[in-house]
């Protein structure tokens, strides 16, 4: 009998990876302003900034990209990827758009009303932003176990309902929705179980609400349900999804997650009145509604990734190749947020250095460590992209995270080997780190182009890797 459980594919097509010498990487980290935002992608060995648009598509996609119909009105790519969303979904009015944040603009402009308040689990940021750029409020009602790192809680995405339901009680007609983000990513892409998701149709239903979903990682939600949920083992992934979608009134999702396409984006609604005042805006600020913001092959991928992505071979050896390292890591002894989530690796930058006040950005120092060392780019996910300028220092965010993201079919084990690695050698002096202090940063978004100076020299790496 064989254990390991493979890549379910082979390589047609390769892509160098840029290989660097440490001395290359001190400098680029130092010409980056000590923020890997602002690295090039050829000073990057393995980038796992994020798993948004940048996985591999395969064959199939590809071939279906060169028989894309580039038809401004009635393109076939369309209506092929309108029936496969409605057969995925059940979703009644299909609306293509470039990404998932244009669809979220378009359905809160579409659902707007004075005061409006959307009842989450946890509210993706883009989300959040456009909820409240229209003046509405965005509250995150999600279970107190996401907020302790060491919880092995398995559906830490899972919304409270004693709490929706207060919620919806008290705010009444204010609230224009309940939205469910699966998985939910702020956490640690910690999946939502389907009792979770039941119940809270339930109670939306029952006060009259409409019940979205935000299912960029609808698939991966799907698996970890099937893993981890009594009763639900011997059902196929895709039975999974298509319940959880045929619970909601509509959904947004940004197809560079489980769309396994690098753009695109689709706002799916049932109701009439407010699919056609959602169309008006998609013309207006997207494209007609037959290719909203996506070219005619665009669509044709996306309708081949939303089939492929629900291959549980697929499915399995995405979960399998995040759990390695994260039992890897584990086993090292690095702390953890847990337990392993659908997409990404978070380690405990507080935790791991405890030298480094919060306000000197211990998540900074760790991922800017892990590119010195094997030119690997992690992301901070802690104070300086959650905190706020004080008047003497920082307030800081809750957690101070590095998340290492898997794009999704583009690394193979002995990158996740090499990746092992690099962090154990960071891990070995991670004692030795010092923090940041931040020179120049803009008011809003500042993570994204903030420059940063180390507050004292940092370790080189040994030379030779
Ligand atoms: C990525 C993402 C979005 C936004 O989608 P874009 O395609 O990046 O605009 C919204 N919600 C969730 C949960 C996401 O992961």
């Amino acid at each position: 009998m064989t254990h390991t459980i493979i890549e379910p594919f082979r390589i047609k097509m390769v892509e160098p990876l840029p290989l660097t010498r440490p001395e290359d990487r001190a400098r680029f980290l130092k010409e980056a302003g000590f923020n890997l935002f602002k690295l090039h992608a050829a000073q990057i060995t393995i980038d796992l900034l994020t798993d948004s648009g940048t996985g591999a598509m395969s064959a199939a996609q590809w071939a279906a990209m060169m028989t894309g119909d580039e038809t401004y009105a009635g393109s076939e790519s369309f209506f092929e990827l309108e029936r496969t969303v409605r057969d995925l979904t059940g979703v009644l009015h299909v609306i293509p758009t470039h990404q998932g944040r244009a669809a979220e603009h378009i359905l809160f402009s579409a659902i707007h009303q004075p005061g409006m308040v959307v009842l989450a689990n946890a509210h993706f940021d883009t989300t959040r932003a456009n909820v409240e750029y229209l003046g509405g409020t965005a509250r995150d009602l999600v279970v107190a176990e996401a907020a302790d790192p060491s919880s092995e809680h398995p559906f830490k995405g899972n919304i409270d309902l004693a709490r929706l339901e207060q919620h919806l009680k008290a705010e009444g007609d204010k609230v224009a929705m309940v939205l469910m983000t699966i998985t939910n990513n702020r956490g640690g892409g910690q999946p939502v179980s389907l009792a979770n998701l039941r119940a809270a149709s339930e109670l939306a239903r029952r006060f009259g609400k409409p019940f979205f979903l935000d299912a960029a990682r609808f698939a991966e939600n799907a698996w970890l349900i099937k893993q981890r949920e009594a009763g639900q083992a011997s059902r196929s992934a895709a039975e999974i999804a298509r319940e959880v979608f045929r619970l909601a009134d509509g959904f947004t999702l940004s197809a560079k997650k489980d769309g396994l396409v690098n753009i695109g984006g689709l706002l799916g609604i049932n109701d009439d009145a407010l699919a056609e005042k959602a169309r008006a805006l998609l013309i207006l600020t997207e494209g007609f509604p037959t290719y909203g913001g996506l070219a005619g092959r665009d669509l044709a991928a996306l309708a081949v990734g939303l089939r492929e992505v629900l291959e549980e071979p697929y499915l399995e050896y995405r979960q399998a190749s995040i759990r390695y390292f994260y039992n890897a890591l584990d086993k090292i002894g690095v702390p953890l947020m847990r337990p392993v989530g659908g997409h990404a690796v978070y380690i405990d930058a507080a935790a791991t250095c405890p030298q480094i006040p919060k306000w000197e950005y211990p998540g900074v120092a760790m991922a800017n460590e892990l590119y010195l060392e094997g030119g690997v780019r992690a992301v901070e996910v802690g104070t300086l992209m959650f905190g706020k300028p004080g008047p003497e220092r920082d307030e800081t965010a809750g957690l101070e995270l590095v998340r290492l993201t898997f794009p999704r079919r583009t690394y193979t084990q002995s990158h996740v080997d090499y990746l092992v690695e690099v962090v154990d050698e960071v891990f070995g002096r991670r004692r030795r780190l010092s923090g940041y202090r931040i020179a120049r940063q803009s008011p809003i978004l500042r993570a994204f182009t903030a420059e940063l100076q180390p507050l004292a020299p940092t370790p080189l790496p040994a030379a030779g890797r």
